[in-house]
């Protein structure tokens, strides 16, 4: 790969390139940001105007039956299900991942506690994102019973960090600041083979690499649709609880979407035989409604097609920064070979934050994370070879010209 007309090419000859269509991206903007908030489906504008005007507007009340409502969190779950390696009625679209997240923890604990009273420690990485730690943090001083987080430095030191007093092992498997994506089949099978339940965070995987959850029979996991799935911003995160565990996992936000006949109103909570037990009460149905427009692209394509254009698009990326930036001080965060990287690149400068910023300016959005991260992710589905080529220019520019020393690019809005 030497010129533009090479990316180009590329491009001419993916299979992928026509699904680009399917969404309504601003002109002039080059979008490597799609890790943080997906873009808009094209067929999405029209989803909302039904479900205010038609479903919402002349259904009322009748919708929750007609137009599907009340089964919306299932059917969806099931459609969503394929992209994880999930079988139908084991996915449920519902809440945040930071609620379900609370959900699962209290789930795994309770079942711990019965089966293996001892085992009191929350395992999981610093480097995870702080929403994850923070609710475990929660829960363990809410439950006051001596649970603790342990915190690994580095994901070499997780075997040793599992032992008899680990009840379970929260892991984000794709790094939302390096994009370094953990072996879910390894770790999965060495944290069970130490007594412990696995709990895998999809943020940063759903959509964006091939998962296998039931292929690896992890025990139970969540992620969230406005990131690589494109279900909108704030749209409902996903639980997985494979029918296995089902019956034995019990969480306590026990609302009234979570039991069994909702609409019988008894006054005792019995919950839900199946998935439907992780819901909680009545759902954002406008938002939920849109994450289908999402899906249903990703019903056109697989995974393993996606993750082929993901990886080379991420490659030609770090190979251009690499041979065209390499006199600016940046440092690659993300691991070169595959099987340890998820769909995204960082690369830290000292100026990153500023250098993001005046890269917007040229229409290339990226973001920021602390400290230092320049990110960028790579959403096969409407990113071009050629807009990485253009993306590495304005890089180029931004860096060899400074134009980043700007007052305006050191300001900072309340989300970086
Ligand atoms: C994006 C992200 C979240 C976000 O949590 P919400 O409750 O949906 O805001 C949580 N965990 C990880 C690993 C993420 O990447």
């Amino acid at each position: 790969m030497t010129t533009r007309d090479d990316a180009l090419a590329l491009d001419s000859a993916d299979p992928l390139a026509r699904l680009r269509d399917q969404f309504a991206l601003p002109a002039g903007t080059i979008y490597l940001d799609g890790n943080s908030l997906g873009v808009l489906p094209a067929a999405a504008a029209q989803r909302a105007q039904m479900v205010l005007a038609t479903e919402w507007g002349e259904g009322l009340i009748r919708s929750w039956n007609d137009a599907g409502w009340f089964a919306l969190p299932r059917r969806l779950g099931d459609k969503l299900a394929p992209l994880i390696g999930a079988a139908p009625g084991e996915v449920v679209l519902t809440d945040t991942i930071s609620v379900n997240l609370f959900k699962l923890l209290s789930a795994g604990l309770h079942l711990q506690q019965a089966r293996a009273p001892t085992r009191r420690v929350i395992v999981s990485e610093r480097a995870n994102f702080p929403t994850d730690l923070y609710i475990a943090q929660g829960l363990i001083k809410q439950l006051d019973r001596g649970y603790t987080l342990r915190l690994v430095d580095d994901a070499a030191a997780l075997p040793d960090a599992i032992d008899d007093t680990t009840a379970l092992v929260m892991l984000t498997h794709v790094n939302y600041r390096t994009g370094y994506m953990h072996d879910m089949a390894t770790l999965t099978r060495l944290i069970q083979q130490k007594g412990a339940l696995a709990l895998w965070d999809l943020a940063h995987s759903a959509g964006a690499v091939p998962v296998d959850l039931n292929g690896v029979e992890a025990d139970y996991a969540l992620g969230c649709t406005y990131k690589y799935l494109n279900g909108g911003p704030g749209a409902p995160a996903f639980v997985w609880v494979p029918q296995r565990h089902q019956k034995t996992l019990t969480q306590p936000l026990s609302g009234w979407w979570g039991h069994r006949a909702p609409f019988a109103m008894t006054s005792d909570y019995q919950p839900d035989d199946g998935i439907g037990r992780f819901l909680c009460g009545t759902q954002p149905i406008v938002s939920l409604a849109l994450v289908e427009c999402g899906l249903d692209v990703f019903s056109q394509t697989d995974m393993h097609a996606l993750r082929r254009k993901s990886l080379a698009l991420a490659d030609l990326f770090i190979d251009q920064v690499q041979a065209r930036c390499g006199a600016f001080g940046l440092k690659l965060i993300t691991p070169r070979e595959h099987a340890q990287r998820g769909s995204q690149v960082s690369f830290e400068h000292p100026q990153g934050y500023a250098v993001i910023q005046a890269l917007s300016a040229r229409g290339v959005i990226g973001d920021y994370r602390e400290p230092h991260g320049m990110r960028f992710g790579f959403t096969p589905l409407y990113t071009r070879f050629v807009d990485i080529w253009d993306a590495v220019d304005a890089l180029y520019h931004v860096l060899a010209s400074e134009t980043w020393r700007a007052p305006e690019f050191a300001v900072r809005g309340n989300v970086t």
